[in-house]
């Protein structure tokens, strides 16, 4: 059997550009499926290891944000066949651990997409020197071609556009799933959005989703508000304004319900006890750089009953919300196109992650390959 080459993007340094390569992908054995990437976004965690904010040895294909068609797969997969259109989870569930039994997958402790490596250990990808190249959460989507463990790929409708697709499978699951499942917002609920890329714009459609009414909506950037308002933010807030946790609290009479944090950013992490008011619970959805520390009054968190909450993934299970949001879109609940910014080809990815690094545009997504006639982009 000749090995299959792909092109693809790889991490080895921080803040230098991505090595375009030419990798080798592994045989299809057990339960692993081969994608062929149509679309790929670029999310802020692959910024935060091109960055060097998060640390990770190279070389690494990076990219985690994917959709696609199956290829191929190994003789145990059961799941998936060719020719199935497919999200990818960048959160592998081993389908064995407490956690993935009591149906928490986000919680899952048996994966090995943290280490960037295939459940076994071993690499999807290798230079044609033998040497393993790891694949970013074990899915490595800036390149054409990936291989996964079936459990990491979700079949999805036919018809779902591949950009919409690729995003499910990390910014709108994170933020819907922060509204839904993490902070199980009710029907007119109040709430706020401190940052409004993907992963803010996606908590808004969340938010509108199950009805929460009086939406703030915080950005640096006029273009991102605008379409925060179009998401239905009742109420913009720019980010540089001096006395933000005064506004909210005038808006909603005391504070919101649910404040949600989508940058990762200490500042505005710390911010979130001031914009809550008795009982409300800020969600902390945005992925800061390793070592960072804020400070909270914990009078204020205990007298007031206020709570903070941890957001991964959405609290979800990809293998049931990746189908659920597909659906919700398709029939109109959930206008995810409406998440998608510029599209660009995978030569370009660097200028994308520069763009991220400025807070600027919408979600990038990358398109790779439409090799299917009847695959929409
Ligand atoms: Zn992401
Ligand atoms: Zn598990």
């Amino acid at each position: 059997m000749t090995d299959l080459i792909v092109s693809a993007r790889v991490f080895s340094r921080p803040n230098e550009p991505l090595d375009a390569e030419e990798l080798l992908l592994t045989e299809m054995r057990s339960d692993l499926v081969r994608v062929r990437l149509c679309a790929s976004g670029v999310c802020h965690s692959d910024l935060h290891v091109a960055a060097g904010e998060w640390t990770a040895d190279g070389p690494l294909v990076l990219g985690h944000e994917g959709a696609g068609v199956v290829e191929a797969v190994g003789p145990d997969v059961v799941d998936t066949r060719p020719g199935d259109h497919v999200v990818l989870s960048w959160f592998a569930p081993c389908r064995r651990c407490e956690h993935c039994a009591r149906g928490e997958a986000w919680l899952c402790t048996g994966t090995r997409a943290l280490d960037h490596v295939l459940p076994d250990g071993t690499t999807g990808f290798r230079r044609r020197d033998a040497t393993p190249v790891r694949a970013f959460l074990g899915l490595g989507t800036f390149a054409e071609a990936t291989v996964v463990p079936e459990s990491a790929a979700v079949p999805i409708p036919r018809d779902l556009p591949f950009p919409v697709a690729a995003l499910i499978g990390c910014a709108v699951t994170t933020g819907v799933g922060a509204a839904i499942n993490t902070a199980r917002v009710r029907p007119g609920d109040t709430a706020v959005v401190l940052g409004c890329g993907g992963v803010g714009q996606a908590i808004l459609l969340g938010l509108n989703l199950v009805g929460a009414n009086t939406i703030i909506a915080m950005d640096l950037s006029d273009e991102r508000l605008a379409l925060a308002s179009d998401l239905g933010a009742t109420h913009l807030l720019r980010g540089d304004d001096p006395d933000l946790a005064g506004h909210v609290r005038a808006i909603t009479g005391g504070g919101v319900e649910h404040a949600f944090e989508a940058i990762g950013s200490p500042g505005t992490i710390e911010l979130l006890p001031q914009l809550i008011g008795r009982g409300g619970q800020a969600v902390v959805v945005g992925m800061p750089a390793e070592g960072v520390r804020v400070a909270f009054d914990p009078f204020d968190l205990a007298d007031q009953g206020k709570r903070i909450l941890g957001c991964n993934y959405g609290s979800s299970v990809p293998s049931v919300d990746f189908p659920r949001l597909a659906r919700l879109y398709a029939s109109g609940r959930l206008p995810l196109d409406r998440l998608v910014g510029q599209t660009i080809a995978l030569d370009a990815v660097d200028g994308a992650l520069e763009d991220l690094r400025r807070a600027v545009g919408l979600r990038t997504v990358i398109i790779q390959t439409t090799p299917y006639p009847d695959a929409r982009v």
